[in-house]
C-alpha cells in the first residue's frame, strides 16, 4: 500500500506548494491563460455563488485505502477526523438550511466513530436528498461494517461509490491491489438489499476517473459500458455513472509531475475549456465544510485550504445569506471543473 503525500512528508503535502506550481511555468509566462482570464474573455469573472443547493461535509481524511489519485491525500495514516462538537454545529445548519442536498464524504466517511449517529440526527431532518459517498471496500473491510447496506437502506441514503472500470487491472491500478475483488462484493451486497435495482428508491451511482494523465470519454456511453459489463460478469445493476475529471492537485498533480505529464495534461485541461460548463461548476451552488468545521467554496478549495472569500469563514457562524452571491475563489486547477462536458461531483454538468 502507497502512503499519503503527507506520510512521506512529500513537499506536494503543503498545498501552497501546490498552488505555487499551478500559478508558475507555463501560467506565470503566458504560455497558457489563467483560469481568471480565461473566464474574463467571456464575461464570467468573478464567479459568483448561487442558491445554496448542496451541502458537502468532509467528515474526515482517514481512509482504508490509498488510491493514486486521491485529492484528498486521504489513507489510513491521516488522523484529521471531525469531532462530534462540530457534527452538532454542522447539524443545527442542517435544520435550517434551504439545501435540497446533503453530501457526507471523506477519506472513507463511514470510518468517524460518530458517522452513524450523525447520519440518523441528520436523516431526522428530511432533507431530500442524503448522499454518503462510499468506496464500497469499507463495506467489507471490518465485520463492524458489515451492515452499512442496512444501515444506508434505513435510512434511505443515496450510495455514491467510486468504480474506476468494470475490469480488475484497471481499477486496482488506480486504487489499489485487491480493490476491484471487494468492491464487486460489496456492490452485490447493495443489491441484496435493493441498493441500484431498476426501479428502487434505493440510489446506488457509480463515480468514473480515468486512470492516466487523459480526460473521461462521454458519460453516457461510459455508462452504457459499465452496466453492461458489470450486469454481464457479475449480475450487478447500479443507477447512474458519473464521469469526473481528475484535477491537477494532491496526489494527482504528484502522479502528473512525476510522469512528466503535468504541462501536457494543462494544455489539455485548457484547450478542451467549455465556457458553458463554467455555469454550472458545482461551486456555484454547493458549499464545503472541512473536518474541523471551515467553510470552502468546493473540496478541492478545500484541500488546497483556499478559505472561503465572505465575511462567515466557519459552520460556527454559518448565515447563507451573507454567503450567497460571493466571489469564488479560483484557480489554474479549476480548469479540470470546464473541460469539455464539464465535471462535478455529481458528473458533467454542460
Ligand atoms: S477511497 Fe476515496 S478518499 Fe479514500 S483514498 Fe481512495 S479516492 Fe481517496
Ligand atoms: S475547483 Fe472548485 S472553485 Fe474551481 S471551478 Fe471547480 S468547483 Fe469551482
Amino acid at each position: 500500500m502507497i502512503k499519503s503525500l503527507h506520510k512521506r512528508e512529500s513537499a506536494l503535502a503543503n498545498s501552497k506548494r501546490q498552488l505555487e506550481i499551478l500559478s508558475n511555468g507555463i501560467f506565470q509566462y503566458g504560455d497558457l491563460p489563467t483560469f481568471k482570464n480565461k473566464i474574463a474573455e467571456t464575461g464570467q469573472f468573478p464567479l459568483k455563488a448561487k442558491k445554496l443547493e448542496i451541502l458537502q461535509i468532509n467528515v474526515g481524511y482517514m481512509c482504508n485505502q490509498v488510491c493514486a489519485h486521491c485529492h484528498v491525500d486521504a489513507g489510513p495514516d491521516r488522523k484529521e477526523i471531525m469531532s462530534k462538537e462540530t457534527m452538532e454545529q454542522c447539524l443545527e445548519v442542517i435544520k435550517n438550511t434551504e439545501a435540497h442536498t446533503l453530501d457526507l464524504t471523506g477519506g472513507a466517511p463511514e470510518m468517524n466513530p460518530n458517522f452513524r449517529w450523525f447520519v440518523e440526527e441528520a436523516a431526522k431532518v428530511g432533507i431530500k436528498d442524503f448522499i454518503v459517498r462510499s468506496n464500497l471496500t469499507i463495506i467489507k473491510a471490518n465485520k463492524k461494517y458489515h451492515d452499512l447496506p442496512e444501515f444506508f437502506k434505513k435510512y434511505n441514503i443515496h450510495v455514491v461509490s467510486s468504480m474506476p472500470h468494470w475490469t480488475r487491472g484497471k481499477t486496482d491500478k488506480q486504487r489499489g491491489e485487491g480493490v476491484f475483488n471487494t468492491s464487486i462484493e460489496a456492490l452485490k451486497m447493495l443489491n441484496s438489499v435493493g441498493y441500484g435495482m431498476p426501479n428502487s428508491p434505493l440510489r446506488l451511482d457509480l463515480v468514473y476517473n480515468p486512470s492516466g494523465a487523459f480526460l473521461p470519454g462521454n458519460q453516457a456511453s461510459m455508462e452504457m459500458d459499465f452496466k453492461k459489463a458489470l450486469k454481464e460478469d457479475f449480475d450487478i445493476q447500479f443507477h447512474n455513472l458519473f464521469a469526473i475529471t481528475n484535477l491537477p492537485i494532491s496526489r494527482f498533480l504528484d502522479y502528473l509531475i512525476a510522469s512528466e505529464n503535468y504541462e501536457d495534461y494543462m494544455y489539455e485541461l485548457v484547450e478542451a475549456y467549455n465556457p458553458a460548463a463554467v455555469e454550472n461548476v458545482m461551486c456555484t451552488n454547493t458549499l464545503s465544510v472541512s473536518w474541523d468545521g471551515y467553510l470552502y467554496d468546493c473540496d478541492f478549495n478545500q484541500m488546497l485550504e483556499l478559505p472561503i472569500n465572505g465575511k462567515t469563514k466557519h459552520i460556527s457562524e454559518y448565515n447563507e445569506t451573507l454567503l450567497e452571491g460571493r466571489d469564488i475563489v479560483i484557480s489554474q486547477h479549476c480548469y479540470g471543473c470546464t473541460a469539455g462536458a464539464g465535471s462535478s461531483c455529481q458528473g458533467t454538468v454542460a
